[in-house]
């Protein structure tokens, strides 16, 4: 077993602390990674304190992780000692399903997908995530990091990236479409650089002053101040596409509105409360739907596409003996625009 070092959420209520724990030795396939950076996901305190319902505690979180190989199993061939590598959200699936064999892991249709945190593999063993000083995973579900990307801006491609890259691809975000991205935060901003970089009209939508003028830095061509009196009225009927990327409970149905006929309003924000439609908000054929992370596959593609345009996340950098003030700082929208744990700081 490997001793791992890390910290870890006891309760809902009560702040992560330091926590001693073990990962598996490396089995034939598997690679053991000593993690260097960790980002900061909304997820990670959302099940922290149990804001979904689904907390298994003591919970390591993080599923940005980035780091650098220690050891491979005897079969592992996609790795060797001393190379970068990267997890981000999953682990291991079914594989055989349908939804795995189209590299769509996770939506295996055996809910056999297994999180990086919070979740049990398939000897029933809790897993633990990058908050921690090694991970071990099965090589299919790591990914190899580009040379030319600064690790720690990196790290947070690894949700943040894929969980905006991929609905953007799926619903042909591009030139000639109008984009609209809902919040900006960790995974707004990613979801304005990528629709940016496919040459999509973008809109960023911020309940934020302080972040208008980033947001044009960032690749908006145009910022939506939503405390402004009449801030929809412009934009009705006009949106393809809108990426709704907030983790409270606002009102959709505004951004609905926005939307040309046959538009997609796709939330991948995960709030704890439900969403409150009216009917009238999408009887003009729009259509509300979700996307959750994204492929393996697909994953490796963002982080090549990251690579060759030269994409990271812009990144404040965290300490864990400052972890709960941290988190209190994401809560409030008050971080530009990702928070990164330096594993270096951990003690
Ligand atoms: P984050 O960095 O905290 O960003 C959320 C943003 O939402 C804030 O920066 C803020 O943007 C806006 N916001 C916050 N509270 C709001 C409120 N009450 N009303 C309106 N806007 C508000 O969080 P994140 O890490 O990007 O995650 C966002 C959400 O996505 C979370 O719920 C997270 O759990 C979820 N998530 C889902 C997936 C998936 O697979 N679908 C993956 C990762 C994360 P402005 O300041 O610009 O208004
Ligand atoms: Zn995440
Ligand atoms: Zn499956």
């Amino acid at each position: 077993m490997i001793k791992t070092h890390g910290y870890a959420a006891q309760s809902a209520t009560t702040a992560p602390a330091p926590f001693d724990y073990e990962h598996r030795s490396p089995g034939p396939k598997d690679v053991h990674i000593t993690v260097d950076f960790c980002g900061i996901c909304h997820s990670d305190i959302h099940q922290a304190r149990n804001e979904w319902g689904n907390a298994i505690y003591p919970m390591v979180p993080g599923h940005e992780v980035l780091g650098t190989v220690k050891a491979i199993g005897s079969e592992v061939t996609k790795f060797k000692v001393g190379d970068l590598a990267a997890i981000g959200c999953m682990v291991d699936s079914c594989r055989v399903c349908e939804s795995c064999k189209a590299g769509e892991e996770q939506y295996c249709n055996n809910q056999a997908t297994v999180f990086t945190y919070n979740s049990r593999d398939k000897q029933g063993n809790l897993t633990f995530g990058g908050y921690g000083n090694n991970i071990v995973a099965d090589e299919s579900f790591v990914l190899k990091v580009p040379a030319n990307l600064d690790p720690a801006a990196t790290a947070p491609l690894l949700c943040a990236g894929i969980t905006t890259y991929s609905p953007l691809k799926h619903w042909n975000a591009g030139p000639g479409k109008k984009v609209g991205v809902v919040g900006l935060g960790g995974l707004g901003h990613m979801a304005l650089k990528f629709s940016h970089a496919f040459g999509a009209h973008t809109v960023q939508f911020t309940t934020s002053a302080s972040k208008v003028e980033d947001a044009k830095k960032l690749g908006a061509d145009e910022v939506i101040l939503t405390k402004e009196e009449g801030w929809a009225a412009k934009h009705a009927g006009s949106f393809d596409l809108i990426i709704d990327c907030v983790s409270a409970d606002h009102d959709v149905n505004s951004y609905l509105n926005l939307l040309k006929r046959d538009g997609v309003l796709c939330t991948v924000g995960a709030p704890e409360d439900p969403i409150k439609i009216a009917a009238f908000s999408i009887l003009g054929r729009k259509t509300l739907t979700g996307s959750m992370i994204g492929g393996i596959a697909e994953t490796q593609e963002m982080l090549d596409f990251c690579s060759k345009h030269n994409i990271v996340s812009d990144i404040e950098m965290a300490s864990f003996d400052k972890l709960e003030e941290v988190w209190d700082r994401v809560v409030k929208g008050d971080v530009k625009y990702r928070f990164v744990l330096d594993l270096k700081t951990l003690n």
